[in-house]
């Protein structure tokens, strides 16, 4: 039997990937179906994806799937076929990332998870096979002109901020976990009405339709793909646009423009800014919207107390580090946590 697990340490993996020059494609993908034997799966999936030279990370559950992957490119059908045998998977959408040189991963990781998305839920009685149904843009777009229809935002505060659908509904919470119990509450009066929820890539606005639906909410909906396909569908089908500003991603551009509208403000001068950074003192790395003035004020900073410790010779930053235990350093605008950056001693 091939191994299940790689043997070459992480680093010398690293440069076989560098120097490989066949062109890699990297592909995501995501879906919800009953996996009664994850450990099993698991094992079965890892050996046919070693087989294709597959890296990456993929989390199996017994709720599903969720993969961030690269393939080489001329292998790329081959990885579709695979993927397809698998009955549950037949046919499911594989994103391709287009501006992706497809040197991200170097290693093939498939581990087994409590779940695919955290969600904190403890009732036994919550099934995910239960979901709300999927609509594509065209769709979404007719459904949000009926008044009764209520948008959903099931993305961080943060993501929320600098760009979103129109009308759509925030629930301010830093972590989805607490959002899923808040976005009941807050809807608890619209029992009846059209809801749609939405996330980034589907996979957290598809968790929250089930919520729902647990919750006694009778017309819920989940954008398909998220709002990454969304903005696909609408480019291609010259659809009408309801995105307004930027769709906040995790990667190094911390953020695809949607449209041209700035909703978002600089949380140090209030002018017109989305623009993601973290402060460029490492004790902080507060994640904040700065605008370019802000930026060349403060050096990168989010307070003038960080732009004096960034002034300071290394050693002395690295003992001001030492013990501190930053946790989710965000400036949660939504909850007025942080009112005034600039303040902040
Ligand atoms: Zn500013
Ligand atoms: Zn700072």
């Amino acid at each position: 039997m091939a191994p299940l697990h790689n043997r070459v340490s992480q680093k010398e993996l690293k440069e076989r990937l560098l120097q490989e020059t066949t062109p890699r494609t990297t592909i995501s993908f995501y879906h919800y179906f009953l996996i009664s034997d994850p450990m099993a799966f698991r094992d079965a999936l890892y050996l046919s994806l070693s087989s294709l030279q597959v890296y990456g990370r993929i989390y199996v559950a017994q709720e599903g799937i969720n993969a961030q992957i690269s393939v080489p490119s001329d292998r790329y059908e081959e990885l579709k076929k695979l993927l397809y045998a698998i009955e549950p998977l037949n046919g499911i959408r594989l994103n391709i990332a287009l501006d992706d040189d497809g040197k991200s991963f170097w290693v093939l990781k498939v581990k087994v998870r409590d779940k695919i998305v955290a969600d904190g839920i403890t009732d036994a009685s919550f099934d995910m096979q239960r979901k709300g149904k999927y609509v594509a843009a065209a769709e979404f777009n007719r459904l949000t002109k009926e008044p009764e229809t209520v948008v959903v935002d099931m993305r961080n505060h943060y993501e929320y901020e600098v760009g979103h659908f129109e009308n759509a509904i925030e629930i301010p919470s830093d972590t989805f976990r607490e959002q899923l119990p808040m976005a009941a509450q807050m809807l608890q009066d619209k029992k009846d009405a059209t809801i749609i929820m939405y996330c980034t890539g589907g996979i957290r606005c598809e968790k929250a339709s089930a919520y729902m639906l647990h919750a006694g909410f009778k017309n819920v909906y989940h954008l398909e793909g998220g709002i990454i396909n969304y903005a696909q569908q609408v480019k291609e089908g010259a659809l009408e646009n309801k995105f307004k500003g930027k769709n906040f991603v995790f990667d190094n551009r911390l953020g695809e423009r949607i449209t041209n509208e700035i909703i978002a403000t600089c949380h140090q001068c209030g002018q017109p800014a989305d623009t993601h950074v973290n402060c460029a003192n490492e004790g902080c790395h507060l994640l904040f919207i700065q605008c370019e003035a802000c930026a060349k004020k403060w050096d990168g900073c989010c307070s003038a107390a960080c732009q004096t410790i960034i002034h300071l010779p290394e050693e002395e930053q690295k003992n001001l580090r030492k013990g501190l235990d930053k946790g989710r350093n965000v400036f949660n605008k939504s909850r007025q946590r942080r009112p005034k950056l600039t303040e902040k001693e």
